[in-house]
């Protein structure tokens, strides 16, 4: 594995890479990898040649009360991992590397960036939207991956590839999840042991929505009034938000029989902040494969 912290080597290796006439696969992380994160390195690994990933925590992404100081970072047992995986080339750019001095251009997906995670981290998803536009214009993969385990993200990022014509596809990765289904997430480490045992608290209200609306609860408000009594029995949960909503969309829903929902919620356990997400639907309609957007 070919490892890269400036962009200017790191496009001079891709450069004899794309003479070849080899196709770039791309996972963007922020580290501390996981068996999440392999799994969309050996979904890259199936489609392309040559596959990147990069490490880099996006400070511009951390609220100010955020965790950014003590998110957690690995680099070496990272490397290993990725080489492991069998990733061609990593990318660990140091922070100068992506925001020089006087840097004052950002990318904000407007609609599709306010709700869920965007009316809670005011901030988060331009700070996203504007790192992975620059991580495309560093790589310019042909397809770049990215986890259901963020949904949101997932849609911010299809819409400015599309607004901003970026010529790549951005390919969906179901969520990985521990065997209790607690998805793979950097932030569990976090977890105390007692707080671990509650975070499965959030795939069981996942799995509750996806038996309650096949059982004919087709109430958006009964279904949500009946997930937070859940959360209210945890003692060391607290919500933030459960949010039924149209899967394109992220605009609310109320008549679950009319076909998919996309079930997200934001839980803290303890005072970690955990998120999850599954698509659920009424008897008779199928779930989706994973999303998948065509560069134009
Ligand atoms: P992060 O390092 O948390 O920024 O995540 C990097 C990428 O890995 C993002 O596309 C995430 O959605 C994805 N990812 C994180 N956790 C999981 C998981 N449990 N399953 C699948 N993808 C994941």
């Amino acid at each position: 594995m070919r490892t890269f912290e400036q962009i200017s080597t790191l496009r001079t290796y891709l450069r004899a890479v794309r003479q070849e006439r080899k196709t770039v696969g791309f996972v963007p992380t922020m580290g501390a990898l996981h068996a999440g994160h392999l799994s969309l390195v050996q979904r890259a690994k199936s489609d392309c040649d040559v596959v990147v990933a990069s490490i880099f925590v996006n400070p511009t992404q951390f609220g100010p009360k955020e965790d950014f100081a003590k998110y957690p970072r690995d680099t070496s047992r990272d490397m290993q991992m990725t080489a492991n995986a069998g990733v061609d080339a990593l990318f660990l750019p140091p922070v100068e590397e992506m925001y020089p001095s006087n840097f004052q251009t950002w990318v904000e997906v407007e609609k599709m960036g306010e709700s869920l995670e965007g009316a809670v981290r005011p901030g988060h998803l331009k700070g996203v939207a504007t790192v992975v536009t620059k991580l495309f214009n560093i790589v310019q993969p042909d397809i770049a991956y990215f986890g259901q385990k963020d949904y949101q993200q997932f849609l911010v990022v299809e819409r400015l590839a599309r607004d901003l014509n970026l010529p790549l596809t951005i390919q969906m990765v179901p969520t990985f999840r521990e065997t209790d289904g607690l998805a793979m997430s950097s932030r569990n480490a976090y977890l105390s042991e007692a707080e671990r045992t509650a975070a499965t608290l959030l795939s069981r209200l996942l799995a509750l929505a996806g038996s309650r609306v096949q059982e004919g609860v087709h109430s958006a408000s009964q279904l949500h009034k009946e997930l937070t009594a859940v959360v209210a029995a945890e003692p060391l949960a607290t919500l933030d938000y459960i949010a039924l909503v149209h899967p394109d969309t992220l605009q609310p829903v109320e008549d679950l029989g009319a076909g998919v929902t996309l079930v997200a919620l934001a839980i803290r356990i303890g005072n970690t902040r955990l998120i999850d997400n599954a698509l659920i639907a009424p008897e008779g309609v199928s779930l989706p494969r994973p999303r998948v957007s065509r560069g134009v």
